[in-house]
């Protein structure tokens, strides 16, 4: 990660190299934080956040879960996304909002303890590999099974459900994918440890449904969007893992993921074992609105430049 000058602290800039917490901050030992991903895009309009609003909505509800009340409203929040943007003068970057239960009380309930709120930003490339989003990822079905529901709530995107990715992540690292698949308590697929699934069989798009255990994908959202405005039918349905196996097509989105396709599972061959048409055609309309080439048809994009430092700090 390469550092940027500031960070956007309780509605200071602060220098990157000073935003530390103590140790016995209550996220610490309690795993208390929410937080969200976002990226800015360099498009032929100039540089624009991605779905700010509802992302920034997300990180609200997340808190919300766990009982923290961020003392930020939403306008606040997304102008201090675009302040820090600004400020970075990154043309496309990474913002990472975080709010957690900070230093005060030591002990599960947290609930005095302050919620601290800081959103940075920094350059990042592709997240599976740069080659992946043309030529596909192999991927296997993870040992571990997702956050079952009524243990940690998966609608929130809480800093402690990222044990379990983690568990994911690593195993399918130490086998020699690029990413693992859980499946949720039922046995029916879930998510990747950081981004949502969908299946491509005869045309149809297939994706869980938000009672299998996924974090509400936003990028899950955009790519139901554009499927209905390319007249693709989509169905949110549980999905045996076997499945997977016989797709014609089958990719990941999210935020840093993108639109990335899946050539294996369990070194199975999906489809052709490369990017299928209906992914492509996906990524052309997603990719095209992100570059500018398109028009923003879903108003998903907040141009950085246009907004006045001043309104932020109101
Ligand atoms: N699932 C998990 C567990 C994630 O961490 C992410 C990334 N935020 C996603 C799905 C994809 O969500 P989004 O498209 O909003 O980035």
């Amino acid at each position: 990660m390469t550092p940027t000058e500031k960070i956007w602290y309780n509605g200071e800039l602060i220098s990157w190299h000073d935003a530390k917490i103590h140790v016995l901050s209550h996220v610490v030992s309690y795993g208390s934080s929410v937080f969200e991903g976002l990226r800015t895009y360099d498009t032929i309009n100039g540089s624009a956040i991605f779905r700010l609003r509802e992302h920034m909505r997300r990180l609200i509800d997340s808190a919300k879960i766990y009982r923290m009340e961020i003392p930020y409203t939403l306008d606040q929040l997304c102008n201090a996304a675009l302040e820090i943007t600004q400020v970075s003068g990154l043309s496309s970057c990474y913002i990472r909002p975080i709010a957690f239960r900070g230093y005060g009380q030591i002990g599960v309930f947290g609930v005095k303890n302050p919620i601290e709120v800081y959103i940075a930003c920094w350059e990042w490339g592709k997240y599976l590999g740069d080659d992946a989003l043309a030529d596909g990822v192999d991927v296997c079905i993870s040992s571990w099974n997702r956050i079952a529901p009524n243990t940690l709530p998966a609608l929130s995107k809480a800093g402690g459900n990222y044990l379990n990715s983690q568990l994911i992540r690593m195993e399918a690292d130490v086998n020699g994918y690029a990413e693992g698949i859980a499946l949720d308590q039922q046995g029916y697929v879930s998510e990747g440890s950081g981004e949502n699934i969908f299946v491509v069989r005869d045309g149809k798009l297939l994706t869980p449904p938000l009672g299998a255990s996924v974090l509400p994908g936003i990028t899950r959202d955009s790519v139901l969007q554009i499927a209905k405005y390319l007249n693709l039918p989509v169905v949110e349905t549980i999905i045996p893992r076997e499945l997977l196996y016989i797709a014609d097509e089958v990719f990941f989105t999210g935020t840093a993921a993108e639109i990335t396709p899946i050539r294996s599972v369990d070194r199975v061959t999906v489809g052709e074992g490369r990017r299928g048409p209906i992914t492509e055609r996906l990524q052309k309309e997603f990719f095209g609105v992100l570059n500018g080439s398109l028009p923003d048809q879903w108003d998903w994009l907040t141009p950085v430049e246009a907004r006045k430092l001043e309104e932020a700090k109101a």
